[in-house]
């Protein structure tokens, strides 16, 4: 299965320049769905992941189907005032402006081997905070999965010490 062909283009959106990589043909195809979440799952397994961490929102979407079909839980990391308990909080630097994820106190236990599961990595930026969150409450993280990279992003390059795989380039 090509799982390109379940991916639209959508340029400048939501601005100008931008070439927005659109997956709800993908999430809405039985098949195609299906197919990408066993790549996730075998990948998973592979690495011995005890744990998926998903960033807020499309993380959640890809995460949480691998964590239900290997019986492992799941994790958000969200966006400020999105979780009710106590929190860590990591933020960095936008072009313009900031950003800051969130996890729960104590979600991730010491030693815990955790997969981040994510729809995209462009700047890297969103999976830098979620590593951060994650090393912060004593995890170790295992490996990170993206349905897309946009390579000419070089969002890998901040995530030289870890084992990535990527579904599809762009
Ligand atoms: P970054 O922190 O720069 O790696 O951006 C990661 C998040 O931004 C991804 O999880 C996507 O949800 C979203 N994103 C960034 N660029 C795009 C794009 N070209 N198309 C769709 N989503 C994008």
């Amino acid at each position: 299965m090509n799982l390109k062909d379940y991916i639209a283009n959508v340029p400048n959106y939501p601005i100008e320049g931008i070439q927005f990589k659109d997956i709800t043909p993908l999430i809405g195809d039985g098949e195609a769905f299906k197919y990408a979440t066993q790549q996730f799952v075998d990948f998973t397994n592979k690495i011995g992941a005890d744990i998926i961490v998903g960033p807020d929102a499309r993380g959640f979407i890809f995460g949480c189907p691998v964590a239900t079909q290997l019986g492992i839980g799941f994790v958000p990391v969200r966006k400020p005032n999105k979780l009710p308990r106590e929190v860590i909080s990591y933020s960095y630097d936008l072009e313009y402006g900031s950003n800051t994820l969130c996890l729960h106190k104590g979600d991730i236990k010491k030693g815990q081997k955790v997969l981040i599961i994510d729809d995209l990595l462009a700047t890297g930026g969103t999976i830098e905070a979620t590593i951060g969150l994650i090393e912060e409450s004593g995890g170790e993280v295992a490996g990170i999965a993206f349905l897309i990279e946009l390579e000419d992003l070089k969002g890998r390059a901040k995530l030289d010490k870890y084992e990535v795989i990527s579904l599809m380039t762009y």
